[in-house]
């Protein structure tokens, strides 16, 4: 197998040094540029596997340069981690509906960004596919049979409930707008008096009866809601 080509986007010189060291010691190939045009001029030329962009850049910001790569065919499909501060959170959703595939707030330790690293990755070669049976900490999904256990014990939930952990298993990782569960779960047939709230009221029941496995679903500010994986 050929080794994953990762492009970092970022400014700050001891950044990349960490980055580099960490994801080479990963196994990573890793080349980096300093400003987001000539970001845009490596990711035609190169087509990397995934792209870590800063937002913060000289001359084009970290938006700029997302936006035009997703807006460009030959480097549309790449996925995209934006580095952001804790300052930047408007343009971390700002982002995100630029089509950003994630996020990660500075300062990140060199493990947590590879375990995003990988579930982009993952992501990016099987869309949508779920074992019969999902097992995540003390979660467990059998989707052939609707039920949920945690801990062992099996847990009751509404038909609307289930879709929306069904929908953030099914986006393994990615951050999911609260307009988009609506559209999923809630279709056409949603009255007037269905808003965004209603997915925040229905992830708070969940919530509730995931007990300790509830921590996975964590909500992104002022957005929506993404499935974290705990590890065994
Ligand atoms: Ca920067």
């Amino acid at each position: 197998m050929s080794k994953v080509n990762i492009l970092i986007v970022e400014d700050e010189k001891d950044i990349i040094k960490m980055l580099e060291y960490n994801l080479k010691k990963e196994g990573f190939k890793v080349s980096d540029t300093r400003d987001g045009e000539s970001a845009l001029e490596e990711a035609r030329r190169g087509h990397p596997d995934i792209i870590l962009l800063d937002l913060m850049l000289p001359g084009i910001d970290g938006l700029e340069v997302c936006k035009s790569l997703k807006n460009d065919p030959k480097t549309s499909s790449i996925p995209v981690i934006m580095l952001t501060a804790k300052s930047q959170e408007s343009d971390k959703i700002v982002g995100l509906e630029l089509g950003a595939d994630d996020y990660i707030t500075k300062p990140f330790s060199p493990r947590e960004l590879i375990a995003r690293i990988k579930a982009v990755l993952r992501r990016a070669n099987d869309k949508g596919k779920l074992p019969e049976v999902f097992q995540a900490g003390d979660l467990s999904v059998d989707f052939s049979r609707i039920s949920v256990c945690v801990k062992d014990k099996p847990v009751d939930l509404t038909a609307k409930e289930f879709e929306l952990l069904k929908t953030l298993l099914q986006a393994k990782g990615r951050v999911l707008s609260r307009d988009y569960l609506l559209d999923t779960i809630w279709g056409y047939d949603h009255a007037m008096e269905i808003q965004t709230r209603t997915v925040d009221v229905h992830i708070r029941t969940l919530r509730k009866k995931l007990k300790s496995s509830a921590r996975m679903i964590v909500t992104v500010k002022n957005y929506g809601y993404r499935f974290e994986e705990e590890e065994e």
